[in-house]
């Protein structure tokens, strides 16, 4: 980028999730376009987007298909008011993800980002069990290491230190119960003994505390934030009995794992369960633009329908159910459809871990590979504490957008990315890896 522009934008732009003064050593990398699974530098230098663009990005940058709906939206209708108003997209959008449940959350309420999907996950199961007469279920439980977002709502359901500490003050926090992470297995333990292990736990804690519990939120099969803790369906199955039992929602949040993420198009329908509430974003625009929709049972709608105001849900977003992002949306689906992605997605699956176990099996350093769908990962033994950072810039240099989280080196290519692109991902990673312990090794840590 040329130095005005870059001296411009550090002195404006403040970027999410940084530490801007890491920015003097390795600043911004300047996108200019994009094609497929490609990022297109100022420069012309193209970057291979190994984690969708942060866990967004489905079928490709500029995918010629999403690109056309848009247009065609663009020229009918970019915005209206959802309260009182209603429009083609958002109905069409409504009416198709109700059926990819099967009917079982049959309304739909939307708003633009991950986070508020999680805050209006929790007013409205908070909300719901108020209109029913049960006022003082009012908390919620979260995993062990859970990320749900990071409003303030949000972050008293996320138990990640680094991004809750300084707001502690602020948070009214949620309990946790033990993460039923398969790395967690003792020796001859199987990952659903970590599940039952982990479930005995909610129990206990749901026979403890269940009346007063509103919500037991979770990300079904991989806690992304985490570092891809991945899990045995299992846990969801006996979570969703427990819930059952003691009157408390159980909450999917979807975010990152929905829209054909880890096989499924949902993958809380590996557990062959069905949640109260499902949060969805990220994926379900195609990674276009910002749109997050809460599903719910028609029992908690029904709790709400009343002559009274007050007994309404009475939350709204500016741009809630924008015309624009269902359309996308819309067309993100159709592509689901037209060419049956969770097929493809199988062989692409299995083609990502043929070559990860080609590259990395015996490695030294490489600790509990593991993949869900189209996510994988494994971790990274004697990392440094600033390896996610150094990792990432060899793996620019390397061509490649990987970005670490703590010691856990993640795959979370969009759908598009071809044979060979993988195979340069995947050798991409290994020359990161290498270098980033090579310079440890060296003693050149900076
Ligand atoms: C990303 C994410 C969120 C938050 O979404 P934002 O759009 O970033 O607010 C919530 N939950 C999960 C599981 C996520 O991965």
């Amino acid at each position: 980028m040329s130095a005005s522009l870059l001296q411009r934008s550090l002195a404006t732009v403040w970027h999410p999730c940084t530490q801007m003064k890491h920015h003097e050593t390795l600043p911004p990398v300047p996108v200019v376009a994009g094609e497929g699974p490609w990022l297109i530098l100022e420069g012309g230098q193209r970057l291979l987007d190994g984690i969708s663009s942060w866990w967004v990005n489905l079928f490709g940058h500029c995918n010629p298909r999403i690109n056309a709906a848009l247009h065609e939206q663009l020229d009918r209708l970019e915005h209206a008011m959802l309260a009182g108003f209603t429009h083609p997209p958002v109905v069409e959008l409504s009416e198709r993800l109700a059926a990819l449940t099967g009917g079982a959350l049959g309304h739909a309420f939307y708003a633009s980002d991950g986070a508020s999907a999680t805050e209006i996950a929790l007013k409205m199961s908070v909300h719901a069990w108020r209109n029913q007469g049960l006022p003082r279920k009012d908390r919620f439980l979260c995993l062990e290491n859970a990320y749900h977002g990071e409003t303030v709502g949000a972050l008293a359901v996320t138990d990640v230190a680094l991004f809750r500490d300084a707001y502690a003050p602020l948070l009214r926090l949620a309990e946790t119960v033990p993460s039923p992470d398969a790395r967690r297995a003792a020796p001859g333990e199987s990952a659903a003994d970590v599940a039952r292990r982990a479930a005995g736990a909610l129990a206990k804690k749901l026979d403890a505390e269940g009346e007063r519990i509103a919500a037991f939120i979770i990300e079904p099969l991989v806690q992304g934030a985490a570092g891809m803790a991945m899990y045995d369906p299992e846990y969801l199955r006996l979570a969703r009995a427990l819930c059952d039992r003691h009157q408390v929602h159980l909450i999917c949040d979807e975010i990152a794992v929905g829209c054909g993420r880890t096989g499924t198009f949902f993958a809380h329908e590996q557990a062959g369960i069905r949640p109260d509430l499902l949060c969805l974003s990220k994926g379900i625009s195609g990674g276009y633009l910002p749109l997050s929709v809460v599903l719910c049972r028609d029992e908690i709608f029904r709790a709400f329908y009343d002559d009274d105001v007050r007994r309404g849900f009475l939350h709204s977003h500016s741009y809630t159910g924008n015309p624009l992002a269902c359309r996308a949306a819309l067309a993100t689906l159709d592509i689901f459809d037209e060419d049956d992605v969770l097929a493809a997605n199988r062989e692409r699956a299995a083609l990502l871990s043929g070559l990860l176990a080609e590259t990395f099996s015996g490695h030294a350093a490489v600790r509990h590979p593991r993949q869900c769908g189209m996510i994988a990962a494994f971790d990274v033994e004697g990392a440094p504490a600033d390896f996610p950072r150094r990792f990432f810039a060899a793996a620019l240099d390397a061509g490649a957008l990987l970005r670490p989280i703590g010691n856990t080196v993640y795959f979370m290519p969009p759908y598009v990315m071809n044979d060979a692109e993988l195979r340069t991902l995947t050798q991409a990673a290994a020359q990161a890896l290498d270098r980033t312990l090579a310079a440890r090794t060296a003693g050149l840590n900076r």
